[in-house]
C-alpha cells in the first residue's frame, strides 16, 4: 500500500500518449455509439473524466470507497443536507464554519427541518435525543475556537441510534486526520483551503464507504447540479500533489508561532488542539497533526485594530489553507452570520483574532508578529 504522499502523486494516470498529466476533458457532452448504447460518460453534469480523477484520487487518500468533488464547500455540504427528509433534525457543535450555519439557520426551516447547536458533545445523553435526530455535523477542530470533537466516541453512539456521523475535515484534511476510520460516515470538505492550497479556486469534496450514501451523494450531484468544473478539477489536481509537503510546512510553522506567542504577555487566550489538555489527548487519538489555523485573544492593554493594521505578512482576509499567511477576525468577517446573542454564548468574542499560517520563512513570520505587538500596546 502506497503512503499518502506517493498516492497524492501517482494516484491517477497520464493518457495513452504517456502524459505524465491527465488531459483536461472541456467538454460538455459525450456521443453515443449508437441510438440506445451507452459509453462512460453522456452529459458532464452527471460525470467528465477530469472530474473522475479528482473523485478517484480523493478517495484513494482518504482509503475511502467513494468521492465525490462540488463546485465549493457549501456546495458539498448542503448536498450532504439533501441526504435528510423532511421532520429530521441535526445536531452541530456551536462553533461551525459560519456558512453551515447560514444554511441551517436559515433554510432548514424551509425545508422542513431542525437543528440544534451543541456545546460539547461529551454531555449529550444519546438515549434521551429525540427520535427525530438523524445527523450529527461535527467539525473538529472547529471554527473558529479549535475545540476538538472525540469523532469516534460521536459517531459509536451515533450509529447505535440509526444517526449519520458528518464530519467537515477541512482544518486537517486526509493527511492527518481520516474521521471514516473512526467511524464516521461521511467526511466533508472545503477543498478551497488545504486541498488546492494556493487560494485560487473554490472546490468541495464529499466521501464516503457506504455504498447507499455513495448512490445517494451521487444522484444529488447530478441533480442539484453543483458539480466542480474540468478546470478547477486540475488545479485541485496539481495542489493535492503538494499537499503533505505543504501541511508539513504549515505545521511547523504554527507550532513555532504558538510557541512564540505563549512567551509574550501581550496575548491573553490562544486557541489550538494543544491548549486544552483533555482536548489535546483526543486530538492526539484521532490526528498525526493539529494543523494551522488558530485564533487569540490580546490582552486587554493591546489595540486589536492597530495590531491587525500593522501586520505586514498576514493579509487581513477571509479563508485559510493557502500558501500565505491570513488573518482574520471572526465576529465580523466569517462568523457574522451568528446573531450577536450566540457569539456571546460560543465565545465569539469581538477581540478574537484567527490565523491562518502560510508557508512562509518562519522567521519572516514571527518578526512580522512581533512588530505588529510592539506598536499595538497601549502605552
Ligand atoms: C471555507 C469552509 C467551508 C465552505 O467552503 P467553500 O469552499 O467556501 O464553500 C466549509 N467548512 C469549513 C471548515 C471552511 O473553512
Amino acid at each position: 500500500m502506497m503512503k499518502f504522499e506517493t498516492i497524492a502523486i501517482h494516484g491517477v494516470h497520464g493518457d495513452e500518449h504517456g502524459a505524465v498529466n491527465p488531459p483536461v476533458y472541456l467538454s460538455s457532452t459525450y456521443k453515443q455509439p449508437s441510438f440506445g448504447e451507452f459509453q462512460n460518460y453522456a452529459y458532464a453534469r452527471g460525470g467528465n473524466p477530469t472530474r473522475n480523477n479528482v473523485e478517484t484520487l480523493v478517495a484513494k487518500l482518504e482509503g475511502a470507497n467513494y468521492a465525490y468533488a462540488f463546485a465549493t464547500g457549501m456546495a458539498a455540504t448542503s448536498t450532504v443536507f439533501h441526504l435528510l427528509s423532511s421532520g429530521d433534525k441535526v445536531l452541530l457543535n456551536n462553533n461551525v464554519y459560519g456558512g453551515t450555519y447560514r444554511y441551517v439557520s436559515n433554510l432548514f426551516e424551509k425545508q422542513g427541518l431542525e437543528y440544534e447547536l451543541i456545546d460539547d458533545f461529551r454531555d449529550i445523553d444519546f438515549d434521551k435525543l429525540e427520535d427525530n435526530v438523524k445527523a450529527i455535523f461535527i467539525e473538529t477542530p472547529s471554527n473558529p475556537l479549535l475545540r476538538v470533537t472525540d469523532i469516534e466516541a460521536v459517531a459509536k453512539k451515533a450509529k447505535e441510534k440509526g444517526i449519520l456521523t458528518i464530519v467537515d475535515n477541512t482544518f486537517l484534511t486526509a493527511y492527518y486526520q481520516k474521521p471514516l476510520s473512526f467511524g464516521a460516515d461521511i467526511v466533508v470538505y472545503s477543498a478551497t483551503k488545504y486541498y488546492s492550497g494556493h487560494a485560487d479556486i473554490l472546490a468541495g469534496l464529499v466521501v464516503t464507504n457506504n455504498e447507499q450514501i455513495s448512490n445517494e451523494i451521487k444522484f444529488l450531484q447530478n441533480t442539484l447540479g453543483g458539480v466542480l468544473a474540468p478546470s478547477d478539477c486540475f488545479l485541485l489536481l496539481r495542489g493535492i500533489k503538494t499537499l503533505a509537503l505543504r501541511m508539513d510546512r504549515h505545521e511547523e510553522n504554527t507550532k513555532s508561532v504558538i510557541t512564540f506567542l505563549q512567551s509574550r504577555e501581550e496575548i491573553k487566550t490562544i486557541y489550538y488542539p494543544t491548549i486544552i489538555p483533555e482536548e489535546y489527548e483526543v486530538q492526539k487519538k484521532q490526528s498525526k497533526g493539529n494543523g494551522a489555523v488558530f485564533s487569540i485573544i490580546l490582552a486587554d492593554n493591546v489595540d486589536v485594530k492597530v495590531f491587525v493594521d500593522n501586520l505586514l505578512l498576514f493579509d487581513l482576509a477571509v479563508s485559510l489553507g493557502g500558501v500565505e499567511s491570513l488573518v482574520c477576525h471572526p465576529a465580523s468577517m466569517t462568523h457574522e452570520s451568528y446573531p450577536q446573542e450566540i457569539q456571546d454564548k460560543v465565545g465569539i468574542d469581538q477581540k478574537l483574532i484567527r490565523f491562518s499560517v502560510g508557508v512562509e520563512a518562519l522567521e519572516d513570520i514571527i518578526s512580522d508578529l512581533k512588530q505588529a505587538l510592539e506598536k499595538a500596546k497601549i502605552k
